[in-house]
């Protein structure tokens, strides 16, 4: 009998991963495979929450996703890979658990009100926006995960989680592990240009572009605005770029350029030569394996892992109808 705990995690088909993704999730994804028996999920019902009106992409970049999963060291000997929308269980047990989750539970969760203001160009007044984060609920326990990697920006939703099954384990018998997040312990990655690194904001270094992409990318990156010139000396912490030091380089190359940015004894471009080495030294293991895997039936690697997820969850739903006797 498998005695691993159990991680859960999901990403959604919206476009190429990129380096924020690898830091606020896949990096960790990639270690917990040590000690845990893992799922990883492509959350792409979770991507038409917010694309129902342009779903043509979506299908594209499962592949996508998937291929930049393998590329950073998913393995699929030992975590479990699939499709969300391949198992009907997981719309089945949201359904159930809608009947009992207050609706002002979700409409206080932080995300929804801060995302209907940020994406004001999309029509998010749907149930399915609404129902967001119970359907992360339902994700998690669909596997009945104990541990969730997740960004701080995440925390209200696995809170969240915990409450909607404490209410299940209290209406119907304890059954659902309540999980806990495992926050992820590398700094906050900004965007090119300083704000969230998002592909709405075509700010993003993706995972799969080329070394001369990433050149391309960093050197026009936004820097402390006190270096006008040459000789201005700068603040690292209010710079972009040693944001992104601060996730790729050494202490050591961190103590030498916030000497040298203070000082003005580096120029910023000197300093951006720096990160591009470390970028794609970073980088360069990733877009080898995802070489590989682009000459591979990938798709296979999602049916076996469907079919795992699947047993799971037929028996957790399963358990779960007999518990509330349906
Ligand atoms: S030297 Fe580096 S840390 Fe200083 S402002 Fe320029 S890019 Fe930023």
């Amino acid at each position: 009998m498998n005695q691993k705990k159990i991680v859960m995690s999901g990403v959604r088909p919206t476009g190429l991963p990129h380096l924020g993704n690898w830091a606020g999730a896949f990096k960790n994804w990639v270690d917990l495979q040590e000690d845990y028996q893992c799922y990883y999920s492509i959350v792409d019902w979770h991507a038409l929450t917010s694309e129902y009106q342009n779903t043509k992409n979506i299908r594209p970049d499962v592949r996508n996703v998937l291929l930049d999963m393998l590329g950073v060291g998913i393995d699929p000997e030992r975590s479990v890979v699939f499709l969300q929308s391949e198992i009907k269980e997981i719309a089945e047990l949201f359904l159930l658990f809608a009947m009992f989750t207050p609706l002002g539970w979700l409409e206080r969760v932080p995300t929804f009100k801060e995302q209907q203001k940020e994406l004001k160009e999309k029509d998010l007044n749907t149930i399915g926006f609404l129902g967001y984060p119970l359907l992360q609920t339902i994700d998690i326990i669909i596997v009945r995960a104990n541990i969730v990697p997740v960004g701080e920006d995440q925390v209200s939703h696995l809170e969240l989680a915990r409450e909607i099954v404490r209410r299940f384990n209290n209406l119907y018998g304890n059954y659902f592990p309540e999980p806990i997040e495992f926050l992820t312990p590398i700094p906050k990655l900004p965007g090119l240009d300083g704000r969230k690194m998002s592909k709405s904001y075509d700010n993003t270094i993706c995972l799969s572009d080329s070394a001369e992409t990433v050149d391309k990318k960093i050197r026009p990156m936004k820097t402390d605005t006190r270096r006008m010139r040459r000789s201005d000396p700068g603040v690292p912490d209010d710079c972009p770029a040693f944001d992104f030091h601060k996730c790729f380089s050494s202490e050591e190359e961190r103590k030498e350029i916030v000497a040298g940015c203070t000082t003005a004894s580096i120029g910023c471009i000197d300093c951006k030569k720096i990160l591009i080495k470390n970028l794609n030294n970073l980088l360069d293991p990733f877009r080898e394996r995802r070489k590989k895997y682009e000459s591979m039936p990938v798709e296979d690697i999602l049916e076996s892992g469907i079919k795992k997820t699947r047993e799971v969850a037929k028996q957790t739903i399963a358990e779960a109808r007999e518990l509330m006797k349906i």
